[in-house]
């Protein structure tokens, strides 16, 4: 059943771990140096490492249903690793990667009725409240619904103690993104326009 997964590493070890590139030896040896924290959503269409179409050593990754980003809350898997990824590995870019066509999206919009999965979108209720005041129309308002998540998530992630100093230096940017599956897109908000913008060709 895991053939596939072991087909595919070792087509990765043929690539990182052979004479013409021996990238993982030299990332072992050298120890890696990653300029991005991708935060991304669960979904199996929207990995960052195959959309961005990555090298090892290029991101830390932080998965979550959504994309969500809770408010900062001391001892989560998220807030250790951006303490490590921000003070200790000097992370310069923090990219909030939400996509369309998303289940926990949905899930928010439809109010999916299950105590462990909504006890963690709810972080997510703000955004849906504004999606509300632009559309009732259920399409639009799931549309505005993942945008509003990605921007919702980039706004709790300045409560993060770690975050939020490397901002007050000057130190880290934090790009909300959106990936349009259906299109093929990648949009990114433009803060001064107050839109998403197709930022890929
Ligand atoms: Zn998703």
């Amino acid at each position: 059943m895991t053939d596939n997964l072991i087909r595919g590493f070792e087509e990765f070890k043929n690539h990182y771990y052979g004479e013409d590139n021996s990238l993982m030896p030299k990332l072992v040896d050298e120890g890696q140096d990653p300029k991005y924290f991708i935060i991304s959503c669960i979904d199996s269409r929207s990995n960052p490492g195959t959309i961005f179409s990555t090298k090892p050593g290029v991101f830390f990754a932080h998965k979550a249903m959504g994309a969500i980003v809770r408010p900062y809350k001391q001892g989560t898997a998220l807030s250790a690793a951006l303490k490590f990824a921000i003070d200790y590995n000097n992370v310069k870019t923090i990219v909030i990667l939400g996509h369309t066509q998303c289940g926990a999206v949905k899930a928010l919009c439809d109010g999916l009725q299950d105590e462990e999965i909504q006890s963690f979108i709810e972080f997510a209720q703000k955004a849906l409240a504004k999606a509300k005041t632009y559309s009732d129309n259920e399409q639009d308002m799931l549309e505005h619904t993942e945008k509003e998540v990605v921007l919702q998530s980039a706004e709790n992630l300045k409560t993060y103690p770690s975050v939020k100093n490397a901002l007050d230096k000057g130190e880290v940017v934090i790009k909300p993104w959106l990936f349009d599956m259906a299109a093929g897109d990648l949009l990114e908000y433009d803060e001064e326009k107050q839109k998403f913008f197709v930022i890929s060709d």
